[in-house]
């Protein structure tokens, strides 16, 4: 099962307030969350998650976890101009196929740049000049496989660069003058393991002991990335951060402590892991119908969470209105003239009457984010329920202006 962070009474008075639907966070979850991690790895010296903005790009999510020591990773910029106002110091930008201008900008702003192509190196001098920092992304091709388990599949995939351009791009950047180097790879995302930071991270650590035997450079950082996930199934068992952090660190201990590289500092970018658990898309039930199947026709739609009609991913519901309601068998859809507009298919549920209030659980990252306008939908609001108890909106829902401000030649004053 799968308990939702707020009661019913204290989202009803939230209802009261704020109309449906809309993504509701939990700022205690959310701070535990980055306790977890900074206390998983506090054995690193340099250790500093980045948390990945595209999973929640809010300002006052982005604060509290400022607040909590994490720095954050931008891909465009947008999300650089975004971090940059709240007042991040410690960014890194994780972008690909990355525009001139973006470059310029990330390097104005002091944030970290991660080349994700040994094409980009020529670039990047070109347009921006280099920096005394650089990180490279790895793609060691292949399938990345953990025991007997196929994870993902890095030959397929459009990021990073090959082991012979990462030791040849070094070489070059080394002898054009930058100083401070780090490696990042992303191989697997939503995993709901222990296992895939330590094996990441131990392969990691072999190529930071390989580039220092070829080219003599001593690595400053090593960065994990996202891609631990969260249990969307009540059946799976959560990640357990401290387990990932100490497997880690017996990398660490085994791999690069031997060859002299103990100053390594660790980084991560996770996104899903500290924010997903931590949201609810708030919802409430518009109408029932009856055909060849049971349709609980909710006002929120995949606009406000694209994964199920996307993914066909899970994402776990409560009826906060009817917890012990007779079970029955249900599609619960939302409005958009697209038949995938459904948050689940054939799940038994209690009894969904006209009025009550569901929540679809695990929104809180890649949620609100991958939101878009189909149909005239519009995004929603983002409600904080903070510490002590009380709601704070922390962005309003999408008024029919908004979707119109864009719009050049018409007048629809
Ligand atoms: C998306 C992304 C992340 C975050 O991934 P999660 O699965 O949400 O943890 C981190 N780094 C980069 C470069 C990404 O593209």
């Amino acid at each position: 099962m799968k308990t939702p962070f707020i009661s019913a009474k204290e989202l009803e008075t939230i209802t009261d307030t704020y109309p449906t639907p809309f993504h509701l966070y939990d700022e205690k979850g959310i701070r535990e969350k980055a306790r977890a991690v900074n206390k998983a790895f506090a054995w690193n010296k340099g250790f500093k998650e980045y948390f990945a903005v595209k999973a929640t790009p809010t300002p006052a999510i982005l604060k509290i976890l400022q607040e909590e020591n994490c720095g954050v990773d931008c891909a465009t910029e947008v999300e650089l101009l975004m971090s940059h106002k709240l007042g991040f110091t410690d960014i890194m930008f994780s972008s690909n196929d990355t525009p001139a201008r973006e470059f310029q900008y990330a390097k104005k702003i002091g944030a970290t740049i991660n080349l994700d192509a040994y094409e980009h190196i020529a670039f990047l001098k070109e347009v921006a000049g280099l920096p005394d920092t650089i990180s490279l992304r790895y793609n060691p091709g292949g399938v990345f496989a953990l025991g007997t388990d196929i994870m993902d599949n890095p030959n397929e995939s459009k990021f990073g660069m090959t082991k012979e351009q990462l030791l040849k791009g070094i070489q070059e950047l080394k002898a054009q003058g930058v100083k401070h180097f780090g490696v990042h790879s992303f191989l697997a995302s939503n995993t709901v393991t222990n296992d895939y930071y330590p094996e990441l991270a131990r392969q990691l650590f072999e190529l930071a002991v390989e580039i220092q035997e070829k080219t003599g450079v001593a690595i400053d950082f090593v960065n994990l990335s996202g891609g631990i996930g969260v249990n969307y199934l009540p059946s799976q068992e959560a990640n357990d951060i401290a387990v990932i952090g100490e497997g880690v660190h017996r990398a660490f201990d085994d791999v690069l402590v031997p060859a002299g590289l103990g100053e390594v500092k660790i980084f991560t970018e996770l996104g899903r892991f500290m924010l997903a658990p931590h949201g609810l898309l708030v919802t409430k039930v518009l109408h029932r119908k009856q055909t060849y199947r049971t349709y609980i026709g909710v006002d929120a739609s995949a606009v406000n969470l694209m994964r199920p009609a996307m993914y066909d991913a899970y994402h776990h519901i409560t009826n906060m209105s009817n917890p012990n309601g007779k079970l029955e068998t249900v599609d619960v859809v939302g409005s958009l003239c697209e038949n995938n507009d459904k948050f689940a298919k054939q799940r038994e549920l209690p009894e969904a009457r006209v009025g009550d209030i569901l929540v679809i659980h695990d929104t809180g990252a890649h949620g609100f984010s991958m939101g878009y306008q189909y149909n005239g939908r519009l995004r929603s609001a983002e409600i904080l329920y903070q510490e002590d108890g009380t709601a704070r909106l922390i962005r309003r829902a999408e008024i029919p202006e908004d979707y119109f401000a864009t719009i050049e030649g018409f007048d629809f004053d």
